[in-house]
C-alpha cells in the first residue's frame, strides 16, 4: 500500500521503492532497540512529574520580574531529578545552546582559570566564546587562559589528558557528547564516564562540564549519572520535546547552579527572576513528549543512514551502531550533491517548503553553512532538519523529525530527487 502511495503521488522510482522495502525490514530490530530506551526515558519523566507533584496550577503564566514562578521552579526540580542532579536553570531567556554554555563559562571561570577542552576544538559557535577567534568580549579577553586535547584515533587521549592535568592547574573542562560538524563517532554515556573518572582521579576540584546538545534519552542515562558537574543544552532540540518555543537549561551540582543563575540574570537576582510568559506548559508536556520524539529522530536516522549506505554513499554512524546523539552524518564528496541534498530536506518539510536554502556567512561560524530547517520552531533540530558547514568533504548532518512517518517521506523524496538529476 505505502510502495503503490509512493510511487503514485510521489513518482518515487522503483529502484527507491524496492530499496525503502528493504531497508524497512532490515532495520527492524534496531528500531525495537529504540523503542526501549525511549520507555525507560519515559518512566523516567514520568517518575519526576508525580514526584514533583505537577499540577495544573504550574501550566500558568508568569509576566514582569516573574518572582514567585511555581510553574518554573517545577519545571527546574524536574530536570533536575531527571538528571539525576542537584539543581537546574531552564530559561527561556537562554536563547539557544551556545548561550547556557556561554553563561555556565563565563560563570565558573576568573582570571587566571584555564579552560581545557578534551576533544580538540569545541563546537564551531565557541570560537568566538572562548577566544579561539578573535572578539574582543571573549573569555581571553578577561585573561581566562584556554587550551585543547587533540583526540587520538577519534577517542580521548587518556595518557595525554593524564599528563596534562598533572602538570597543569585547570579549573574547568569541557567536552562535547555529539560529535558536532565532525566525522566521527560521538561519545557515549559510558565513554564520557570513563574519562570523567580519570579527570577526578588526578585533579578532583576540575569542574567536568559537558556540552549535552543532542544527547538527551538518547540514551537511558546521561552525563550528570556518571560524575558530570554541569550538563548544558538546548531546549529546541531534543528535551524541549518539539514544544518548547526557546530556551536552554544547565544542570549540576547546586552551588554550580547557583553561579550559572547569577550570570543569567545578575549578582544578587540569581534564579528568582525570569517570567515564563506563557511557556511552561510547552517546556513541560515539551519534556513529557521528549522520550518518544527523540525515539521518532533516532529511528529516522537510521533509516536514513541505511538508506543511504544502499545507495553508495558513507553513513556515520552507520544503522546498526550505538548510538548517543540524535545527529546523522552523511558524506557526499560533492559540494553541488550536498546543497542539492539540504534543498530536498527544505523542499519536503511541513513548513517553507516553497524556500530554497543556499549557503550563507552565518553568525558564529567560521566556513559558510547551509541549513535546511522547514520546522515550526524556528531553527529547531529535534525537527528534520540539515545542516551543512560547506567544506571538504561535504557532509550533511541531519538531525530529528518528529515523527517517523514524515521523516520517511521527506527523505525518500529527496533521495529520488538526487537520483532524477543523476548528480
Ligand atoms: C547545537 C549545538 C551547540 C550550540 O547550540 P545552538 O543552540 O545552536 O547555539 C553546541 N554544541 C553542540 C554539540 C551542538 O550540537
Amino acid at each position: 500500500m505505502i510502495e503503490k502511495m509512493l510511487k503514485e503521488k510521489y513518482n518515487i522510482s522503483d529502484e527507491i521503492i524496492e530499496k525503502y522495502k528493504s531497508v524497512s525490514s532490515s532495520i527492524e530490530g534496531e528500531i525495537n532497540k529504540i523503542k526501549e530506551i525511549s520507555f525507560i526515558n519515559q518512566m523516567k519523566v514520568l517518575d519526576s512529574m508525580q514526584k514533583n507533584k505537577l499540577s495544573d496550577i504550574h501550566l500558568n503564566a508568569t509576566t514582569g520580574y516573574g518572582y514567585n514562578d511555581i510553574g518554573r521552579d517545577v519545571i527546574e526540580k524536574i530536570y533536575a531529578d531527571i538528571f539525576n542532579a542537584e539543581d537546574a536553570l531552564v530559561r527561556t531567556q537562554i536563547v539557544s545552546g551556545t548561550h547556557a554554555i556561554s553563561i555556565a563559562l563565563f560563570a565558573i571561570l576568573r582570571p587566571g582559570d584555564e579552560l581545557l577542552s578534551i576533544n580538540g576544538k569545541p563546537y564551531d559557535t565557541l570560537d568566538e566564546v572562548i577566544g579561539i577567534s578573535e572578539n574582543v568580549n571573549s573569555l581571553k579577553s578577561f585573561g581566562i587562559k584556554y587550551s585543547q586535547i587533540e583526540l587520538e584515533n577519534d577517542r580521548y587521549d587518556n595518557n595525554k589528558i593524564k599528563e596534562y592535568l598533572s602538570k597543569n592547574k585547570v579549573k574547568l573542562v569541557i567536552m562535547q557528547r555529539s560529535k558536532g560538524y565532525a566525522w566521527r563517532k560521538s561519545f557515549n554515556i559510558d565513554e564520557i564516564g570513563e574519562v570523567i573518572k580519570i579527570i577526578k582521579d588526578i585533579s578532583p576540584n576540575t569542574i567536568v562540564m559537558v556540552d549535552n546538545c543532542y544527547g538527551e534519552f538518547v540514551e537511558t542515562e546521561e552525563p550528570t549519572d556518571v560524575g558530570a558537574d554541569l550538563v548544558v543544552g538546548s531546549l529546541i532540540k531534543n528535551i524541549g520535546g518539539g514544544l518548547a518555543n526557546t530556551g536552554g537549561y544547565i544542570v549540576g551540582k547546586k552551588e554550580l547552579i547557583d553561579m550559572c543563575s547569577q550570570r543569567y540574570s545578575a549578582p544578587g537576582i540569581g534564579k528568582e527572576c525570569g517570567a515564563t510568559i506563557g511557556q511552561n506548559r510547552n517546556i513541560l508536556q515539551g519534556i513529557f513528549m521528549a522520550p518518544h520524539i527523540v525515539g521518532e529522530a533516532i529511528k529516522t536516522a537510521i533509516f536514513s543512514s541505511k538508506m543511504f549506505e544502499e545507495l553508495g554513499y558513507e553513513s556515520m554512524p552507520k544503522y546498526n551502531e550505538k548510538r548517543t546523539d540524535i545527529v546523522q552524518a552523511l558524506k557526499f564528496n560533492d559540494k553541488n550533491k550536498l546543497i542539492k541534498f539540504c534543498q530536498g530536506i527544505q523542499r519536503y518539510s511541513p513548513i517553507d517548503s516553497s524556500a530554497i536554502p543556499e549557503p550563507w556567512e552565518m553568525p558564529g561560524y567560521t566556513d559558510q553553512v547551509i541549513m535546511a530547517a522547514g520546522t515550526f520552531v524556528q531553527g529547531a533540530t529535534l525537527e528534520m532538519s540539515a545542516d551543512a558547514p560547506i567544506r571538504q568533504p561535504y557532509i550533511a548532518y541531519i538531525q530529528g523529525s518528529l515523527t517517523y512517518e514524515s521523516g520517511c517521506i521527506c527523505i525518500i523524496r529527496t533521495i529520488n530527487d538526487l537520483q532524477g538529476e543523476k548528480i
